[in-house]
């Protein structure tokens, strides 16, 4: 995404930023947010903003939490305050910051119970030029991830946001640990008199509270209610009943902050409505094993379909062993006839390198083939379409079809294709440090010139990120998948040892024999392989399981 500037040391505006950062799910921030995060020089957060937010960011950007956990402030608003005034007056002095900006990250929208106003106020006073880019609030789309509607002409034509976090409730607790603390006074008689849609927020302590003052206040006690936790996060969980049982409910099913609750006659249309939580593999925690920059691929068609994902990396791709020879050979790529890829790992390793060297698409080599329709995606990412893309990985098929379309003949009658042949064609081939020969061979039977180049080499990570290891460890995992036989090992060889047995108890998708083989070698066999060989159809198999075991519960 392009940057936008932000504070200009001629006409400093904007310094700062409120951005609201929508309810966690990553893809309800706005693009204007987006925007302002990747030209930050500084972040303050908030708890409930989705940490990866922030990958957004530039790796120099100061990141400030300034959360709250429970009960226990780190910060008090005050000191925010104090520290947002600051870090912008620090902007304002320095031309080194020229372009960025200060932005406060705050969950949902920040002005919707969020402070966010008072913030502004402050800035105002300190004569601090902002913008404010609102989110996407909880109770909003909170709602809509639940199957309702704020608003439906068949039911009401009116929507209030109230906070449930009052100072007069009989506990006399109010602590924030719900979220910020913006207390007010609510009348209940005037609410139960307006009805049509009324949406708490931070409001799960006090439900009982609450639900029981609507119904003592006139309200029917039948009408629909739902408490939404979690909401767009994979792990969202809704609770359906009336404002009579209600509070019940949600304290059977250990509803805790954050939630949103939602009162009236839309709650009724959640019947039909609830798309997020139909979702093929919602509910379904899922672990990927493949590399880092491969994960997210997998990671985001099994999030589409509703599945959590866990990644856990067994495979890191990193530079080649001669590191000069591969840029070498890289600069020079244009004097061959033909550059082969075998893997996605290995035009990606080469783009980067491209990058490194200022080159680009222009200094590619005339010819350009590929192996496999991974790799083949992966130049066409970097806007490169292949002459040549054989779908045989071990090799042979792409040879005879580089011969057939780079090579010449070498007898008179052209119809003789049995002494065609690559003579003074001049391949190039990048890819992984450890490669079996064949191709090359191949090649150079066919009297072909052949540059072999490694530009990566695979490599165990020395550890898996905390998440992957708790969650195998607490047994939350439905799924470890494998996407080769090295994946299985690694993860053999990374996992502390008495975990061994807790990756035994989950199930296990392989995506093709040779990765079947090795699991089994391993005391992990698969609980089921992939029938095509391919990310796609692990994902098929994925859904194709998550159906038996739907089909199993419902009896059909
Ligand atoms: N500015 C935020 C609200 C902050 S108050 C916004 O506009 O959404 C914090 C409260 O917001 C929580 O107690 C909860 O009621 C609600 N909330 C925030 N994120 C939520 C989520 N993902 N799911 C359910 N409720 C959420």
């Amino acid at each position: 995404m392009a940057k936008t500037p932000f504070f200009n040391i001629e006409s400093p505006y904007p310094v700062a930023a409120l951005v609201g950062a929508g309810p966690g799910d990553f893809g309800l921030m706005t693009i204007a947010g987006a925007k302002a995060l990747s030209a930050a020089a500084v972040v303050i957060y908030d708890a409930l903003a989705n940490p990866s937010f922030l990958t957004l960011c530039d790796s120099d950007a100061e990141l400030i939490y300034v959360g709250k956990r429970a009960r226990e402030h780190t910060l008090t608003q005050e000191e925010i305050n104090a520290m947002l005034v600051k870090k912008c007056r620090n902007l304002m002095k320095n031309p080194e910051y020229e372009g960025r900006c200060v932005v406060r990250l705050k969950g949902g929208d920040p002005f919707v119970f969020g402070r966010g106003g008072e913030e502004g106020q402050v800035l105002t006073e300190a004569g601090i030029p902002f913008i404010v880019i609102p989110g996407i609030t909880a109770g909003i789309a909170g709602a809509a991830y639940a199957g309702i509607p704020v608003t439906h002409r068949d039911f009401t034509s009116t929507v209030t946001f109230i906070t449930g976090h009052q100072r007069e409730v009989a506990t006399g607790n109010a602590s924030g640990a719900e979220g910020d603390d913006e207390v007010s006074e609510v009348d209940y008689d005037a609410l139960a008199k307006l009805g049509g849609t009324l949406v708490f927020y931070m409001g799960v302590k006090n439900l009982p509270d609450i639900t029981q003052r609507l119904i003592t206040s006139g309200m029917d006690a039948n009408t629909p209610a739902a408490v939404v936790r979690m909401a767009t996060h994979p792990e969202q969980q809704t609770v359906v009943g009336t404002i009579k049982t209600i509070a019940e409910a949600a304290q059977k099913a250990n509803i805790k902050a954050p939630a949103i609750t939602v009162i009236g006659k839309v709650v009724s249309v959640r019947d039909q409505l609830n798309w997020f939580e139909t979702r093929p593999l919602f509910g379904q925690t899922v672990l990927v094993t493949r590399t880092r920059q491969q994960a997210s691929e997998f990671g985001a068609l099994l999030v589409n379909l509703g599945a959590k994902v866990i990644e856990a990396p067994t495979i890191e791709i990193v530079k080649p062993t001669d590191r000069q020879a591969a840029l070498a050979a890289i600069r020079n790529m244009i004097d061959y006839d033909c550059v082969v890829f075998t893997s996605a790992n290995g035009v990606l390793s080469t783009w980067q390198a491209m990058q490194a060297l200022e080159l680009d698409g222009r200094d590619f080599a005339a010819g350009v083939a590929a192996i496999g329709p991974a790799t083949a995606e992966a130049l066409q990412s970097i806007g490169i379409t292949p002459d040549v893309v054989a779908e045989d990985a071990i090799g042979e098929e792409l040879a005879s079809e580089l011969i057939q379309y780079f090579g010449h003949n070498t007898r008179d009658d052209p119809d003789q294709d049995t002494e065609m042949n690559l003579s003074g064609t001049r391949f190039l081939l990048l890819r992984a440090e450890i490669a079996r020969p064949a191709l090359v061979d191949m090649l150079r039977k066919a009297h072909a010139e052949v540059d072999d180049v490694p530009v990566y080499q695979t490599r165990t990570p020395d550890s898996l990120p905390q998440s992957a290891i708790e969650a195998i460890r607490n047994g939350t995992l439905d799924w470890i998948t494998f996407t080769s036989a090295s994946t299985a090992k690694n993860l053999h060889i990374i996992l502390p040892e008495d975990l061994h047995a807790a990756v035994g108890k989950c199930k296990r998708l392989s995506i093709g024999p040779m990765t079947s083989k090795a699991m089994d070698s391993l005391g992990w066999p698969p609980t089921a392989e992939a029938h095509q060989h391919d990310i796609p159809g692990m994902v098929e198999t994925l859904l194709s399981e998550a159906l038996k075991i739907k089909a199993n519960r419902t009896g059909k």
